[in-house]
């Protein structure tokens, strides 16, 4: 478990989560128990996306506690190699750098003041021409400045908002369409944006991926995953179906964190604390994993679903259940391929997984009781090939979903190569020798003769096998 740095404010408010469960109706309280099942005990996703979606449920002191940020300013600070942010700690807006070396802005904060304020001398300080703006959707804390910057920057540049938005705007936005289930793109200065209309807490409401540099890393981060869950029980069922289509663009596109104009939405705020106090932006609490970015979604969408299930008692959901896939034992080597599947439920049974190699070798196994599946007719490995594991998901135990599962890694080339660098040499012996007499579960690399024991005789096998004379590194 990892802790997230730089975020000892925002925690201290955060001590009561999960200490203050109450005893929710069971409809209710199932979907509370997932989203915190499928956080797996990793604190940042606990205390920057469960609270913060959470709490529409479980603690009504949270939008007074968020609007609080409202009075700290942020001036424009530098989040990564190309992305800026600036208005305060509740509201913001970003400047992204183009591919053209222009800037997109994203959101435009509440207002003409707004816009005198922060926006335009921002944009001054930058020293970056206006390509365009994305919206993330057209409540007034996000596109209130548009009309003011249409009037001192004109009419040459796009205004992006959802379609279900546009009617009434005076700024000429140019629609993304919100009746589309596929992923779109929108690209402001050669800089393309990933958008999933998420219809609900807006009609035009959209979740984006937007590519940034890190350390000089092209990465992309989910923008303004969250926002509040609506009230009536049709539009609150259509946001939960948003969260739904982001986990599979994450998936499909590749996201390895979240972003937010509301900063107190995720770790957005902590990331901005941690840089207003020590300028350092090399190591940001926003960056944390693809297959944590899919568990936030999950984690998400549960949340959403016990508020969903509070305004809409007869509403039926499935229970999530985020996956696990790893390679278990030396696996993937030679001897062996062979994959674990499980959840926080436990192992995943009787599923199959199947195993495919660069070098386009294939191999489809079904998991046992502890959820492992392992190849019998091995396919051959090319030395330091890679190879994934695949789990396609399943809908088999009655009320839940297993969602898709992957994992990659690279093969041991060789039997008796035990530290897996390409080589067999007394480094690889010595793990061996430490453990003589031990039993093994089967296909331990260190019992090559496989008879489930480490003997002199694996030694011995292994001895004849080295790649250099007297088994030299
Ligand atoms: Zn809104």
């Amino acid at each position: 478990m990892r802790r997230w740095a730089g975020a000892t404010a925002a925690m201290g408010c955060m001590a009561a989560v999960g200490a203050s469960a109450q005893p929710y109706p069971e409809h209710v309280q199932k979907h509370l128990d997932s989203a915190t099942m499928n956080a797996m005990g990793d604190e940042g996703l606990l205390n920057y996306i469960r609270r913060n979606q959470c709490f529409e449920v479980e603690d009504s002191t949270w939008r007074t506690w968020a609007r609080s940020k409202d009075s700290i300013r942020v001036p424009l600070t530098q989040v990564f190699d190309d992305l800026w942010m600036i208005g305060t700690q509740y509201t913001a807006s970003y400047f992204l750098k183009t591919a053209d070396n222009g800037v997109m802005l994203i959101d435009a904060l509440n207002n003409t003041a707004d816009a005198d304020n922060y926006l335009i001398p921002a944009l001054r300080q930058l020293g970056l021409p206006l390509r365009g703006i994305y919206i993330t959707h057209g409540h007034g804390d996000h596109d209130g400045g548009v009309n003011r910057l249409r009037q001192v920057f004109g009419n040459d540049w796009p205004v992006f908002l959802g379609s279900g938005d546009v009617p009434g705007k005076a700024y000429q936005p140019t629609p993304i369409d919100s009746s589309s289930d596929g992923v779109q793109q929108v690209t402001i200065g050669g800089t393309t944006l990933y958008v999933q209309a998420t219809p609900g807490h807006t009609p035009g409401n959209q979740i984006s991926l937007i590519p940034v540099h890190h350390n000089g890393t092209t990465i992309k981060l989910v923008m303004n995953w969250r926002s509040a869950v609506p009230a009536s029980s049709a539009n609150s069922k259509l946001y939960v179906q948003g969260l739904e289509k982001v986990w599979r663009m994450i998936d499909q596109y590749g996201a390895v964190g979240t972003i937010h104009t509301h900063a107190i939405s995720d770790a957005t705020l902590p990331a901005i604390e941690q840089i207003m106090a020590t300028g350092d932006r090399t190591r940001t609490p926003l960056v944390f994993g693809l297959e944590r970015t899919k568990r936030a979604a999950v984690v998400a969408r549960e949340c959403a679903i016990a508020r969903a299930a509070q305004i809409d008692a007869t509403a039926v959901w499935d229970i999530w259940r985020a996956t696990q896939v790893k390679f278990v034992g030396q696996s993937p080597s030679p001897t062996q391929l062979a994959a674990r599947v499980s959840s926080a439920w436990g192992p995943v049974t009787n599923q199959p997984v199947s195993f495919s190699t660069g070098s386009g070798a294939t191999c489809t196994a079904t998991t046992d009781g502890n959820g492992v599946a392992t190849c019998t007719n091995l396919p051959s490995l090319a030395p330091r090939e890679i190879v994934v594991a695949r789990f396609a998901g399943s809908t088999a135990d009655a009320g839940f979903v297993d969602l898709p599962g992957v994992a990659e890694a690279t093969s041991s080339s060789l039997a008796c190569d035990i530290d897996n660098n390409g080589k067999v040499d007394r480094f690889d012996l010595s793990r061996i020798t430490a453990v003589l007499g031990s039993s093994v579960p089967a296909g331990d690399a260190r019992d090559v003769n496989a008879d489930g024991k480490v003997t002199v005789a694996d030694a011995r096998m292994c001895t004849v096998k080295c790649t250099n004379a007297q088994c030299a590194p």
